[in-house]
């Protein structure tokens, strides 16, 4: 029987599209059927969910429709685009303030709208910036009478200036569902996953998310294709993980390192247990013949530096070299220096690489790697250039690594012949999206902090507070304590914000600090700068260190207990708590001080409001998940994670673990998806991710 998963029909002779709509429709990259039948819709009105004009209730958020019956500009202090619907049973006006000319030329008196927003009270029931539709004048009655759930289609420029809406997405996709010729999707869901989750089959979900026949068929399709959307990618990483997993090209590191036990005995401190037990499950991976890729997620300061150091001295006692690499310089230098002291009764040789080390140095530096001896290098990107080459790299680790492209991650395993991999990360993720994003890695978490730390009291400050917060601040100075001021960092304009920091640094040290020591400290110095700063800041030379978001990652200075955080707002969360993360390191108690200006936007309060509910990063990363929507988090287009059609990791996560979890359990009752009951499902996904599936190689 034909299928229609693929190019084989001409958009143009579906009706209601023809030649010309059919060319609008692929500039938006819809040109075959599979396109079309997946551009699914954004929303739905029901007619059970719209609440009638005469029972309008002051600040609920309700949907209502109805005919325009008046429109026009109303001249107040300023002007105002208003209309007046009626839904036969009582009157609403709808208000706008901008754009005043657009909406005279799109609402027209007789035609139908939806409106959505809160409603308020000024001389009688309004909704001011209503979310709307136009419903046109015909399809009304098909609302009201046979009450038909309405679904309405994501617009774009390309449509609007063709004049294609939802009227017409509708009319197309209604001659489309009749006509069963063009309604024949084959089932790639063995019939055993079917019953297990009870899913509609394939060409009724589609039915149903054009044309829903009621509510709980709606549901019904898309629990679907929320779980399809999660279950291609799941399926790709366990192929992917049982393909790895066969080849065992990898080394097996299983000599005991006996300098690894030498340094845990020796160590200044108690491991946590959860550190232990991360430890354990990369010398478990290190062992295997199968190369390691593992991810390790800890918060800011849960002490994932001495579980690399740990890993790398594995690597170290099998004869093999060790990498690690950071994302700037400064943090390189500083790991350079803990772990040279760190390992210095060891007998291991660790070296650092960055873009400033000079031509002589470097130059030997790669003379001495390119020899097959065990060492240990830190370093930034220098350490991926062309030149520099390894005699006989073992693993290879990358803290920060979101800070880091993938092809970059990718560039400095490929200095070795199948190292293990160990990305660390101190943005923590939660686990299902973490499944989402780094499915095909095995991942660890540092879920402990060391026990000696102490609680951070972070408040919230409007600008009009700064007296108080600078005479707070020399409190805690004149007690021998540090401080950070950070300012933030607007990427558009490095030179305004080194301006702003500049000024801020020489306000701050002629007025309030007159009596301290401040230091400045900006992405544009050179690292020999910045490292004599911070220097002087670690000796408590400096006792208050101005700085944009450079120190933002890997600083350890265990006395400075107080940050302040200029226009706290225009940062992200992830990095507000990856700042505060630099206090907190002592015995002392540490503040985090937010100062805002007193107007700022609402997502701006809510990152502000989280940082002062919570400490853990775990919580706050979900939190700015959700304000920020997972996409954008982790740029999914560019990271080639594929654009899902309804599902969301953050809020649909039962249904990602139950795709990941059927997914897996395919794979293992059949790697190659050769059974006859899955073949249907190879099919498919050779056609629809051919790259991906090339590359795992299965066929
Ligand atoms: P992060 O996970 O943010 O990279 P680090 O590895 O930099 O954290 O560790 C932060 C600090 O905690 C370092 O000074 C480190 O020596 C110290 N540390 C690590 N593990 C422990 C522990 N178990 N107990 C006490 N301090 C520890
Ligand atoms: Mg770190």
């Amino acid at each position: 029987m034909a299928q229609n998963d693929s190019t084989d029909f001409d958009l143009q002779y579906i009706k209601g599209i023809g030649p010309k709509r059919a060319l609008v429709l692929s500039e938006y990259g819809i040109n075959t059927l599979y396109d079309l039948i997946n551009f699914f819709p954004r929303k739905y009105v029901d007619r059970s969910n719209i609440v009638d004009l005469n029972a309008l209730i002051p600040e609920q958020e309700v949907t209502v429709i109805g005919k325009i019956e008046a429109a026009g500009v109303r001249r107040m202090r300023r002007q105002i685009f208003y209309i007046v619907i009626s839904d036969g049973k009582g009157l609403l006006e709808a208000v706008w303030f901008n754009s005043i000319n657009y909406f005279k030329k799109i609402f027209k008196i007789g035609e139908w709208v939806s409106l959505s927003g809160k409603v308020s009270y000024y001389r009688g029931f309004q909704l001011v910036h209503p979310d709307y539709d136009r419903l046109g004048q015909g399809e009304i009655d098909n609302l009201f009478n046979t009450g038909k759930i309405l679904p309405f289609y994501p617009g774009s420029d390309v449509f609007k200036r063709a004049g294609i809406n939802s009227h017409i997405f509708r009319k197309v996709f209604y001659h489309i569902i009749q006509n069963d010729d063009l309604m024949r999707f084959s089932e790639f869901f063995p019939d055993l996953l079917l019953s297990k989750r009870n899913f509609l089959n394939r060409t009724e979900a589609y039915r149903q998310i054009h044309n829903p026949d009621s509510n709980d068929l709606l549901d019904k399709a898309v629990y679907r294709f929320k779980y399809e959307d999660f279950y291609y990618l799941q399926l790709m990483f366990a192929l992917q993980r049982a393909h790895l997993k066969s080849k065992p090209a990898g080394i097996s590191f299983i000599n005991k390192s006996e300098r690894l036990a030498r340094l845990y005995n020796n160590l200044p401190f108690k491991m946590t247990e959860a550190q232990k037990r991360v430890v354990k499950e990369i010398r478990n991976d290190m062992k295997q013949s199968s190369p390691m890729n593992r991810l390790l997620q800890g918060d800011v300061g849960s002490g994932k530096t001495l579980v690399a150091i740990m890993a790398m001295l594995i690597a170290l006692d099998n004869g093999y070299q060790a990498a690690l690499m950071v994302p700037t310089e400064i943090l390189a230098e500083q790991h350079f220096l803990n772990i040279s002291k760190l390992l210095q009764p060891l007998n291991v040789k660790v070296s650092l690489l960055t873009g400033s080390t000079k031509a002589k140095q470097r130059n030997q530096l790669k003379e001495e790697l390119n020899l097959n001896q065990p060492h240990i290098v830190i370093g930034t990107h220098a350490l991926i250039q062309d030149t520099v080459g390894f005699g006989k790299l073992g693993l290879a680790v990358i803290d920060e690594q979101h800070r880091f492209g993938v092809a970059q991650r990718g560039r400095l395993s490929e200095k070795g012949s199948n190292p293990d991999i160990l990305v660390m990360t101190a943005t923590p993720i939660p686990r299902t999206l973490a499944l989402t994003v780094y499915g095909s890695l095995d991942v660890s978490i540092i879920d402990e902090m060391p026990p000696d730390r102490k609680s951070i009291t972070t408040v919230w400050r409007f600008d009009n507070k700064a007296d108080k917060i600078y005479e707070f601040i020399r409190e805690r100075l004149k007690a021998g304590q540090q401080a950070y001021i950070v300012y933030p960092l607007v990427e558009e304009s490095e030179k305004l914000d080194l301006k702003a920091a500049a000024e801020g640094c020489e306000f701050l040290s002629k007025n309030p600090f007159k009596d301290f020591r401040v230091g400045l400290m900006h992405g544009r110095m050179k690292a020999d700068e910045k490292e004599e700063t911070m220097k002087l800041f670690v000796k408590n030379k400096i006792h208050i260190l101005v700085s944009t978001t450079v120190i933002e990652v890997g600083v350890d200075v265990a006395n400075a207990t107080i940050m302040l955080i200029e226009h706290a707002e225009r940062f992200g969360l992830s990095q507000l708590h990856q700042l505060r993360g630099r206090i907190g390191r002592g015995e002392k108690k540490s503040y985090c001080i937010l100062k805002t200006p007193y107007n700022i936007g609402d997502i701006s309060q809510q990152r502000i409001k989280i940082m002062t509910e919570t400490q853990d990063g775990f919580i706050i990363a979900e939190k700015d998940l959700k304000l920020r929507g997972w996409g954008d988090l982790f740029g999914v287009k560019q990271s080639g994670m594929p654009d899902f059609r309804l599902a969301n990791p953050i809020f649909d996560r039962t249904i990602l673990e139950q795709a990941r979890e059927d997914a897996f359990e395919i794979v293992q009752s059949d790697p190659l998806l050769r059974k006859a009951e899955h073949q249907g499902l190879n099919n498919y996904m050779q056609k629809h991710f051919k790259e991906r599936m090339n590359l795992i190689n299965i066929s």
